[in-house]
């Protein structure tokens, strides 16, 4: 899963991406060459602004019936640990190039900036997929700044009111500005991986390549009640 993903990024993501960044730069286009912003600034309103389309792009993978059944191949996981994070169906990287385009278009990060978000977001995605158990005074700490292992766990649960929640990626503070951060969950009752897909076959290579084309979308329900827990209160 993790190579063809690769293939994906390294043939279609990161060459759309940087030629996008480059003719956005040379048009002098995107919100952070029209804002006046201080040179010294525009790399981290590039990273914040980045990491909160993200957000939207996560949430969108969880409603949009034909992005869930791509997204879902990760979310079958029964066990979360750093592999998690490489277990992205390609599909999904290829659906995901177009949003991206628009991304880098309407924010205009330079091709260099862009690079550098996709080096923090990999170290992000790896660490809050791993199993690493951290204190949980210190996971409490970074939770107000980063996503933590504790927290996207209760994203991958089989609970559609869990998997609803904690769609960040980098910073958590989109989660909590849209009422969706969720860390009253104790993480020994998280069940890890998607309801009616967590036979031994549904782990197999075969079975989650033809995932996406072979089982209905299914989009779990979304309730709307918000959950602005705070990261204070993240469970053991
Ligand atoms: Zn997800």
């Amino acid at each position: 899963m993790a190579g063809l993903a690769a293939v994906a990024i390294q043939t279609i993501e990161v060459p759309v991406a940087i030629a996008v960044a480059r003719a956005t730069e040379e048009a002098h286009g995107g919100l952070l060459q029209v804002a006046a912003i201080p040179d010294g600034f525009r790399p981290l309103f590039a990273i914040l602004l980045l990491d909160y389309t993200l957000y939207i792009w996560h949430r969108l993978t969880h409603r949009v019936p034909l992005l869930w059944r791509f997204h879902r191949v990760h979310h079958i996981d029964r066990e979360m640990d750093a592999s998690t994070a490489l277990r992205f169906h390609f599909g999904e990287i290829t659906l995901s190039v177009a949003f991206r385009a628009a991304q880098i278009w309407l924010i205009g990060p330079s091709p260099e900036m862009y690079a550098s978000w996709q080096m923090l977001l990999i170290l992000c995605i790896l660490f809050h997929h791993s199993n690493i158990r951290l204190p949980l005074n210190l996971e409490r700490r970074l939770a107000t700044v980063v996503v933590t292992p504790r927290l996207h766990a209760i994203h991958h649960s089989v609970k559609s009111e869990e998997l609803n929640s904690n769609w960040s990626s980098g910073l958590t503070i989109w989660d909590w500005l849209h009422g969706t951060l969720r860390t009253k969950t104790p993480q020994e009752s998280i069940v890890i991986g998607v309801q009616g897909f967590r036979d031994e076959r549904d782990q197999e290579l075969g079975s989650l390549l033809v995932h996406p084309f072979v089982c209905p979308a299914d989009v779990p329900r979304v309730g709307t009640k918000t959950t602005r827990e705070r990261p204070s209160q993240l469970e053991a």
